[in-house]
């Protein structure tokens, strides 16, 4: 078999066109136009790239956005009094700061600080619970794209069995989350693999879906996977090659070659997940502006 690529790249673009559309309908309707804000600090040259394609679409679909930039030196103090001015301005709908943040400020105790209303990446663990027990909640970007992926090439997951190897809170944890809910989720038989998981083929081998959110590239390998399995590449490892320009190139988790040789669905890495995970963030901004998910009387 030879797999069928998940153009990310193509549904996300589609997804930022009904975004940029309501965003019109909202502003003709008489409101300002949704507005992100983003906070950097520290200098990873993969968050500023990360950062210019989200301010990128930001401008596409008519989003309003601006980046802070913080020195890596920043304190816990100082960048709580920054987020707490952005909780509190009225203009201000979703704020995003960009993981990883510098190594001596606690990332929970920062995502925690983050007003759970504006919390469009929906780390938040007010968010992360709601979702958790069914209620509405802003739903972390890259699982909620994958949803919309297989939602979109109409692949199966009631009834199948997902693996999903990477359990991090921001991918792999809200990914088995969301596709193991019997109610309002993907219905299948999940199992998380992580860094302690002993023969992680015993397990990879059996799925008919497989997740990977590793960042380890080329983990997965064709020996370790069944025919006919759709597989969900979500790492972005940059591998030296100085064929390239840059002096490296993306790749994911996953063997492409050899694995696309027998799957039946493949994302590429880059135009796989990316693309998707952005797209949500656009439509989870405009969710906050609209106050879809926290009506103003909550
Ligand atoms: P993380 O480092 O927070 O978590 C990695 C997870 O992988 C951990 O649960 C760890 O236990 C597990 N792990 C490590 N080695 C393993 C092994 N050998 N076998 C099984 N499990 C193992 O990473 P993350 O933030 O979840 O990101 C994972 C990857 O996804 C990275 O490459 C990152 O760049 C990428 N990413 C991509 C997107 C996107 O939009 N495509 C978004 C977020 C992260």
């Amino acid at each position: 078999m030879s797999a069928s690529i998940i153009d990310g790249k193509k549904v996300a673009d589609l997804i930022k066109t009904h975004v940029a559309e309501d965003v019109k309908h909202w502003v003709d309707g008489g409101h300002r136009n949704p507005k992100l804000q983003v906070i950097l600090a520290g200098n990873n040259p993969a968050s500023e790239t990360y950062v210019n394609a989200k301010t990128k679409d930001c401008i596409e679909v008519g989003i309003n956005s601006e980046t802070l930039r913080l020195p890596d030196t920043v304190s816990d103090k100082e960048l709580r009094a920054v987020i707490d001015k952005y909780n509190k301005d009225d203009g201000t709908d979703g704020i995003l700061v960009q993981l990883p943040i510098p190594d001596h400020i606690s990332p929970h105790a920062i995502i925690e600080a983050i007003d759970y209303r504006k919390d469009v990446d929906g780390f938040h663990p007010m968010n992360a619970g709601r979702m958790l027990v069914g209620q509405p909640s802003f739903r972390p970007c890259t699982p909620a794209g994958i949803m919309e992926l297989f939602d979109y090439y109409s692949i199966q997951t009631k009834g199948k069995h997902t693996v999903v190897v990477g359990a991090s809170q921001i991918v792999g944890t809200p990914m088995a989350m969301m596709i193991s809910r019997e109610r309002d989720g993907g219905k299948s038989t999940t199992t998380i693999c992580h860094r302690y998981t002993k023969d992680l083929t015993k397990h990879t081998i059996d799925a008919d879906i497989l997740v990977v959110a590793v960042g380890s590239p080329g983990l997965i390998t064709e020996q370790m996977v069944k025919e006919g399995v759709v597989v969900i590449d979500v790492g972005i490892n940059r591998v030296a090659d100085h064929t390239r320009e840059k002096g490296y190139r993306l790749s994911g988790d996953v063997q492409f070659d050899e694995v696309s040789e027998k799957a039946s669905w493949i994302t590429p890495v880059p135009g796989g997940v990316g693309p998707m995970t952005r797209a949500m963030l656009m439509k989870n901004t405009l969710l906050a502006a609209k106050k879809a998910i926290y009506p103003e009387a909550d």
